[in-house]
């Protein structure tokens, strides 16, 4: 790399290190990151080990470009979530969460949003015999118990910030995706997370705007029984989640409705031939969490070494 280069990514990293806004997040992450763990042992779940790369990785309903290496004659993929990984995990151990760095080589462009990182860490957990309600629950709680642990814990912290944060007591608010296009337009989700004063969920998500492993609803083709969770005051998506498709016909059927290689996923199908069960979860981004705690426009903030799209980074 050019010595000039070099340089702006040294002094630029010394200056990021520098800055308070990060020393604070790494205070709240450290919150952040115990109070779920222990919020979900309490619950019952297993901590697994992450997967860093793999046979197979989730597809995304986007493009980004795909990272992938060889090693001894057979080619493997960094992983963009664990989704088919706690699919098949779900056989052995009915709850599991695991803090799984993913790596998506997002376009430029995206450096604009303030909320995309290449490399950031999701809280993925699945949950066997579960329903997406379920799991929405376990989403909430685990959303208020951190919450009220940085309110504890990182008080100064928040006050520094004059960040005031209130998370409802009972459920969040549910709107259908379909409804929410009809009210706001093409660009409803910025639009309505601009609007509301507290997180809030998008449900029933149509297939062709999801990936093709979450399940369909038996009373609506076409429609899956998903969700994301919004965060308000414009601080965007910081859930996915849903039920999955766990029989193999509906698996291959959905692989080819969205147009994609089966050869791509053939191990997971096999796999899946031997049998999955039905199962329920979600990935909540931790950096995404931690910014709209923090209230900071740009996500960078929540990272000590961050991975800006379009960006040279260390
Ligand atoms: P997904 O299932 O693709 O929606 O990813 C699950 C969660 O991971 C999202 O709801 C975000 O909170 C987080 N996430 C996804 N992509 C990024 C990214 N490029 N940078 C930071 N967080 C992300
Ligand atoms: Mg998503």
């Amino acid at each position: 790399m050019e010595s000039y280069k070099e340089k702006n990514i040294i002094e630029s990293t010394l200056k990021h290190l520098e800055s308070e806004s990060v020393e604070i997040a790494m205070r709240i992450n450290t919150t952040v990151r115990a109070s779920m763990s222990k919020k979900l042992r309490w619950m019952g779940f297993m901590e697994i080990p992450p997967v860093i790369y793999s046979l197979v990785t989730d597809p995304l309903n986007h493009p980004v470009y795909d990272p992938r290496f060889m090693y001894d004659g057979t080619e493997y993929a960094l992983t963009k979530s664990m989704i088919f990984h706690k699919q098949i995990l779900v056989k052995k151990f009915p709850k599991i969460y695991t803090f799984s760095p993913n790596v998506r080589l997002e376009v430029p462009d995206k450096k604009k949003t303030g909320r995309h990182l290449l490399e950031f860490t999701q809280l993925d957990l699945e949950v066997r015999d579960a329903s997406r309600e379920d799991v929405m629950a376990i989403a909430e709680s685990i959303i208020r118990e951190a919450v009220n642990d940085v309110k504890d814990i990182n008080y100064e912290d928040l006050e520094k910030l004059e960040r005031k944060i209130s998370i409802p007591s009972g459920q969040f608010r549910r709107f259908r995706y379909l409804e929410l296009k009809d009210k706001y337009g093409p660009d409803f989700e910025a639009e309505a997370s601009s609007r509301e004063k507290y997180p809030f969920w998008i449900i029933d998500i149509p297939l062709k705007d999801r990936e093709f492993y979450d399940r369909e609803k038996e009373d609506e083709p076409g429609i899956l029984r998903d969700m994301d969770l919004i965060y308000p005051e414009g601080f965007g998506e910081g859930i996915s989640g849903g039920e999955r498709e766990y029989r193999l016909d509906r698996i291959l059927e959905r692989i080819k409705a969205k147009d994609q290689d089966p050869e791509q996923f053939r191990i997971f199908t096999e796999i899946a031939s031997h049998g999955l069960f039905p199962s329920a979860g979600f990935g909540i981004g931790i950096e995404r969490f931690i910014r709209y705690i923090c209230g900071y426009s740009r996500i960078e903030y929540t990272h000590p070494f961050p991975k800006i799209p379009g960006e040279i980074s260390l």
